[in-house]
This record gives structure tokens, C-alpha cells and sequence, in this order.
């Protein structure tokens, strides 16, 4: 089987002709694994009934049945719940918690008969840009295994690079999808705010997070997307079919650039290289590009940096040490409280927490969440003014290609590494990365991508802008 050029599409139409069974299929995938994962450190878990999924799925397929997803193998983070299964977050705070329901997304997955090959690593509760802050060890870059693969859903993008899946499940709260999937050289697309049920995924920054879908192609992103999205009883927020009103009726899709935000500093020679090609490649393809003024976009990080981590540190106090996982006794509650937190985080969640506390107190609300707050509306007005003369907004996904394992030991170079991504979670809009080309470091090809925004709901304009500039 030649797993480097399969995609979801493709094998749908094999398992349907009856060219491999779900759980040949499965079975290549296992064996792929078991020769990579012990280098590479991207499953944490691979499940022990694969193969009794497969049959399932074989089962149906023998009936008749097919659905885009019937025997698809598939990655899930391990931040999405699945029943009966271990899900920590990539935190010793949730050692030995297993989930007694499935997340929504799940749910919808198992309808259609996909494959759960295993949990794949994270930054610890999606708090990062590497996986480094995973509890269990970072997961290499399948392109240079001396570098990171990018996160925090760098086990998610890495197992669609090396071949140890056919796509996979990640959360994007900041740029959790994309930058890994940037930096290994797939797909990852960020949603519509609430058009994936969050019912299942574990909180980081509520009004920021969504389930994101990696994969090869575009095609496949939409196959998974279209699979896992709509209302959700056990989510507030969600939005149904009914609201994607856009179709891509329209000969030629016109794409705003925010120059500007290209001269920030930090951005790499080679990217913007890559990306003024990039733009040159979609007026080939006949689209028209024009510059955007977006004046708050530069500001996008500082408001990320203050509403997430205030949102943070309510969302990790459900982590007591009373409720799931973890248990250090103290001497009375509130020692336990305090021993379970300061043994079950690491620093990075820890610090966020503080950072958080921090932006909320009295005091300071006013001065730094109150403020940020302010600048996301004038983002969200801003982005709503510029759709109307633009379909698609593009930048670089990454001011960087991925960097190497250490390299960024500050946690502030690491934060600005999230430059462009930030925007889409702020304002709520959809966003879409797809590999651009490479750069060549130390006589390495590194992939680069390029983001594609659109409006609320704007998600069939950012299949199509994909769809052709990748060709599939
Ligand atoms: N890198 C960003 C952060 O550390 C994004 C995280 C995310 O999207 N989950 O906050």
C-alpha cells in the first residue's frame, strides 16, 4: 500500500471497489507506527481494538454501506475525549482519567465508521507551539526529526506527515492546528467559532477554541470537516447548516493583503520569499489581489496574550485533584488543592494561570482585559469592513519555519511565533493553512504555508482558494 500518496478520498474509493479492506488498511497504519512512533514520539497511545474497528467497518462496507469516513483511520489529540479511553491532555494532572463519554465530534466520527488508530501528543492542555510542554515528551518533526513539529497539535500535523495516519483531529485555540500543519507540511483549517461542537474537547480559553481537522488535502479537510460540524445540544454556541449561505458562484474570488503586518519584526527573509510567491501563484490562477487595511491587526498578539490566559485560569480550576485524575493528599483541602496543581501542571500551564489571575484582579481588569476586550471588537469590526470589499484575507502562517528542539527556551519568542494565526481565534473567523513550498536549512527543505482567512461562515471560499493553489 502506498501510504505516502493516500488520501482519505482516494482510499474511500479503494475500500469501496474492494481494493483493500478497512483492516488491511488499519493494519498498514500499525505496522507504520510501530517502526516510527518510538523515534518520532507522536502516538502516546495507540488502542488496542483498532483492528475490531476495522472489522466493523468492513462489516458495513461488505453490506453495501458507504459513508466518507467508513473505514478511515484516523489520529485523534489528546484533548478530545473518546469513551472508555485514557485522555490526559498531555498533563500529569490527568494520569489514569478515561473518559466516561464521547466528545461530539467523536460521536459524529463513530456514526459515519471511521477508525481510531490512537491519542496523539500535545502541548499540556494546548497551551504551546511545540509539543514541548507536553508531559510526556516532545514529538519530533517528521521532516527533521532534530526539530519540533510545531502545536500545540504537533502529534495531530506529525502523524499526517509521517504517513501514521490519513488525517487526523487537532484543537486551535491560538494556532494549534495551522502551525504545526505548516511546519509538517499538511493542511490544518480552523473553523468558524462554533461550528464544530467544543462538547468533549477540554477547555483552554473557551471563546478562543475549536476543533480543527489535519489532513493532506484540502479535499480531505472538507471530508472531515463536513463530517464533524453543525448544532450541538451540549454546546451554546454552535451554528447549524443553515448558515453558510455562501456559495462560490463567482468567477474571480478577490484576496486582501495586510502588507504591513509582513514588516513586523521577526518575519523570516525566506517567508516572505515564499509568500510574495504565493500571492504571484493565486493572480495566476486568476484571482485578484489587493492590499488590506486591517490598523489593529499588529495588536492581535498582545489582546491574545491577555484574553487567553485570563480565560485560562478559570478554565484549569475545574483541575482540583477532587474531580478527575490526579490526587496529592495535604494536610486539608485547600493542601490538596495546592499539592495536585503544583505537582499536575507544568510551568507553562502554571505560568498562564498566574499571567491570568493576574490580568483579571482588581485593579488591573480594567487595565489590561478590560482594554483588550475594547481592541477585539475594533478587530471584529475591522475584519467585517474589510469583507465586504475582499473575499479572502492571506498571509504567512508562520513567521518561521520550525525551529529546533530548545531553541526557544523564552517563552516570549515562542509566543510571537504566533503572530499570524492569533487573529482568526480573536475575531472568530475561519482559517485555512496550506503548505506553500520550502525553505532550505542546513540542506533540509523545511516546509512554509500560507493562511487563507475568510468571513464568519466563509469556509467554502477557503476550500476553493485551497483547492487550487495546492492542485487537491
Ligand atoms: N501557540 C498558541 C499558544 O501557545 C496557540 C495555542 C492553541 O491554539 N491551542 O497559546
Amino acid at each position: 500500500m502506498d501510504l505516502k500518496n493516500l488520501t482519505i478520498s482516494k482510499a474511500r474509493k479503494s475500500l469501496d471497489s474492494k481494493e483493500f479492506t478497512a483492516v488491511e488498511l488499519a493494519s498498514a497504519y500499525l505496522e507504520e507506527i510501530k517502526k516510527k512512533n518510538t523515534d518520532l514520539n507522536v502516538y502516546l497511545e495507540v488502542y488496542d481494538d483498532v483492528l475490531a474497528q476495522a472489522e466493523e467497518a468492513d462489516k458495513k462496507i461488505q453490506r453495501g454501506e458507504s459513508t466518507p469516513l467508513l473505514g478511515i483511520p484516523l489520529a485523534i489529540k489528546d484533548n478530545i475525549v473518546i469513551k472508555g479511553k485514557r485522555a490526559s491532555a498531555a498533563s500529569k494532572i490527568l494520569e489514569g482519567y478515561v473518559a466516561p463519554y464521547d466528545a461530539t465530534a467523536i460521536a459524529k466520527l463513530k456514526a459515519q465508521g471511521a477508525v481510531f488508530l490512537g491519542r496523539v501528543n500535545m502541548d499540556e492542555f494546548a497551551m504551546g507551539g511545540s509539543t514541548e510542554n507536553s508531559a510526556y515528551g516532545v514529538t519530533r518533526n517528521p521532516i527533521d526529526p532534530t526539530r519540533v513539529s510545531g502545536g500545540s497539535s504537533g502529534g495531530s500535523a506529525a502523524a499526517v506527515a509521517a504517513n501514521l495516519t490519513l488525517g487526523s483531529l487537532g484543537s486551535d485555540t491560538g494556532g494549534s492546528v495551522r502551525q504545526p500543519a505548516s511546519f509538517c507540511g499538511v493542511v490544518g483549517f480552523k473553523p468558524t467559532y462554533g461550528s464544530i461542537s467544543r462538547h468533549g474537547l477540554m477547555a483552554m480559553a473557551a471563546s478562543l477554541n475549536t476543533i480543527g481537522p489535519i489532513t493532506k488535502t484540502v479535499t480531505d479537510t472538507e471530508i472531515l470537516f463536513d463530517a464533524i460540524k453543525g448544532t450541538d445540544p451540549y454546546d451554546g454556541v454552535t451554528i447549524g447548516e443553515g448558515v453558510y449561505p455562501l456559495t462560490v458562484e463567482k468567477k474571480s474570488l478577490t484576496i486582501g493583503v495586510p502588507w504591513v503586518l509582513l514588516e513586523e519584526k521577526g518575519i523570516e527573509n525566506s517567508v516572505k520569499e515564499n509568500f510574495k510567491a504565493s500571492v504571484e501563484k493565486f493572480k495566476s490562477l486568476g484571482y485578484t489581489v489587493v492590499d488590506v487595511s486591517l490598523p489593529h491587526i499588529a495588536l492581535a498578539l498582545s489582546v491574545y496574550y491577555i484574553l487567553m490566559p485570563a480565560e485560562i485560569s478559570s478554565d484549569m480550576a475545574r483541575f482540583d485533584g477532587v474531580k478527575f485524575g490526579l490526587h496529592v493528599d495535604g494536610k486539608d483541602l485547600l493542601e490538596d488543592y495546592m499539592k495536585t496543581r503544583g505537582t499536575g501542571f507544568g510551568a507553562e500551564v502554571r505560568r498562564r494561570i498566574l499571567l491570568g489571575t493576574y490580568v483579571l484582579s482588581a485593579g488591573y481588569n480594567d487595565a489590561f482585559y478590560g482594554k483588550a476586550q475594547i481592541v477585539r471588537s475594533l478587530m471584529q469590526e475591522e475584519f467585517k469592513t474589510a469583507f465586504e470589499s475582499v473575499d479572502l484575507i492571506l498571509t504567512p502562517t508562520t513567521p518561521a519555519p520550525a525551529w529546533k528542539m530548545g531553541e526557544k527556551e523564552d517563552p516570549l519568542s515562542a509566543y510571537l511565533a504566533d503572530i499570524f494565526t492569533v487573529t482568526a481565534n480573536i475575531v472568530g473567523i475561519p482559517a485555512l493553512s496550506v503548505p506553500s513550498g520550502t525553505t532550505s536549512v542546513d540542506g533540509i527543505d523545511l516546509p512554509l504555508g500560507i493562511q487563507l482567512m475568510a468571513t464568519h461562515m466563509g469556509e467554502k471560499y477557503l476550500f476553493k482558494a485551497g483547492k487550487d493553489f495546492l492542485g487537491e
